[in-house]
């Protein structure tokens, strides 16, 4: 199977919107191209279309050529966009391995997509001879997300190359949490594969959610078809100077990271010693999926108390379990002593 033959015919045939700033290459000085206000206000100018800067820091400590990245806002996008590439609405349809992160179905709603769902195994692996038997004729995506949302743990790179292999159709990895465990990442398999797609976020261990910035890897030829499809200046200037700024201090984020991981270690064995606490899976990112004894009570009872956690026991295999962050030291310790109020008058 072709790359070509897995995108939608609409989207082969596609004439892109040309931008004003997309248009013209040269070096220009008078700019009266794009029905911007002449005058000076920090931000009268429309973005770069391309964002080329900023993919040029993001190749630098990725080491990704930039033809081969995508930038969105917030990872969201990329992952509607993929499913706009890729999938003819009311026809084609979506794998997703629960229980694993929202979007993915709800992005599949939105744009009329089915959505076939293989559940992980009881170890929150994936179930490879099931992935393989629900897979129709129709299926063009399949989503793992490693280290997978809420669960907490890589999915093994072994199983996911195995998929890559076997499935026709594009297999979107989504590495929204690789920074707490940056070895693991499949960056490096882009030049093995090229149905991968490969999704990281500033929105996590770099500090950065609240500017929206998401970003897909994958061959020039997969990024081609993502900057056809998006909207023209997708990433306003704020969030790319902001993000710039920030690119240039790795050595902080990885000092954070490190602070974060102690910390979770310490949260871990705190909350092993509580009563309530039945188990704290192992993770491999930046929160704990743990399960207690009484999930809604002790949920209810946080967020009276101020400390708001995910109640994810409605999710298949999360029986029961609440998914933490891990915080700062203070953070942290409110949420022990909190939790260690429930306990003391919670029935048992
Ligand atoms: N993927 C996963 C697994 C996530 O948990 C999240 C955020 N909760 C996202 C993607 C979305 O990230 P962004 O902020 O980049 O849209």
């Amino acid at each position: 199977m072709t790359i070509e033959s897995l995108i939608r015919p609409n989207i082969l045939k596609l004439k892109p919107y040309a931008s004003a700033r997309h248009e013209f290459t040269g070096k220009g000085e008078v700019f009266l191209d794009a029905n911007e206000n002449p005058f000076d206000t920090g931000v009268n100018r429309y973005p770069d279309p391309l964002q080329e800067k900023l993919k040029s820091a993001i190749g630098r400590l990725k080491n990704i050529p930039t033809d081969q990245i995508f930038l969105g806002n917030g990872s969201d996008e990329a992952i509607d966009l993929i499913l706009r590439i890729f999938c003819v609405p009311g026809r084609d349809e979506i794998m997703v391995l629960p229980p694993t992160y929202g979007m993915y179905q709800v992005s599949a709603d939105i744009a009329d997509v089915q959505v076939k769902k293989v559940l992980l195994q009881a170890d929150f692996q994936p179930d490879l001879p099931s992935i393989r038997n629900n897979l129709g004729p129709h299926a063009k995506v399949i989503f793992i997300c490693s280290p997978n949302n809420p669960t907490g743990n890589l999915i093994r790179r072994e199983a996911i190359e195995e998929i890559l292999e076997f499935f026709g159709g594009i297999v979107v990895v989504d590495e929204a949490y690789t920074d707490f465990c940056p070895e693991a990442t499949l960056l490096p398999l882009l030049e093995k594969y090229e149905n991968l797609i490969v999704m990281q976020t500033l929105s996590k261990a770099w500090g950065m959610a609240a500017i929206r910035l998401g970003m897909a890897f994958a061959s020039p030829l997969l990024i081609s078809y993502f900057n056809k499809v998006k909207a023209p200046y997708n990433i306003n200037i704020l969030t790319q100077r902001f993000a710039l700024e920030r690119l240039s201090k790795e050595g902080e984020m990885k000092a954070q990271v490190q602070s974060i991981r102690q910390q979770k270690t310490w949260l871990t064995r705190e909350l092993e010693s509580l009563n309530e606490v039945l188990q704290v899976y192992p993770s491999d990112s930046n929160f704990l999926l743990v399960k207690v004894r009484h999930a809604e009570a002790l949920y209810g009872y946080l967020s009276a108390q101020g400390v708001v956690v995910r109640n994810r026991s409605r999710e298949p295999l999360c029986e029961n379990c609440l998914r933490i962050t891990i915080g700062t030291e203070t953070e942290n310790r409110t949420l022990l002593e909190k939790m260690n109020l429930f306990q003391n008058q919670a029935p048992v």
